[in-house]
């Protein structure tokens, strides 16, 4: 689902908190600056640091905070596996 612009406070935090997951691409501006081109979620919107591009539409996961439980699984997996590989 794609929720658009103006975010809440939650959204917003939910959605740069995603932006440093590191777990998925994050939402970057179209141009290639040799500049930060990561885009700031701000409560108008998606914000380019280097350019000011904006973008006004999110995944409903990136601003729900769904993304986070989703990288928790994916954490708790990883642990298990690794636990897995040095057992014996
Ligand atoms: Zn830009």
């Amino acid at each position: 689902m794609i929720v658009f612009a103006p975010f809440t406070d939650d959204q917003v935090e939910s959605l740069n908190g995603f932006q440093k997951s590191g777990n998925w691409h994050e939402f970057t501006c179209g141009e290639n600056h040799a500049e930060d081109n990561t885009l700031i979620a701000t409560k108008a919107g998606w914000v380019c640091p280097s350019c000011g591009y904006t973008q006004d539409w999110c995944h409903s996961f990136m601003c729900d905070w769904n993304w986070d439980s989703v990288r928790r699984t994916l954490l708790d997996e990883r642990a298990e596996n690794n636990s897995q590989t040095h057992q014996g």
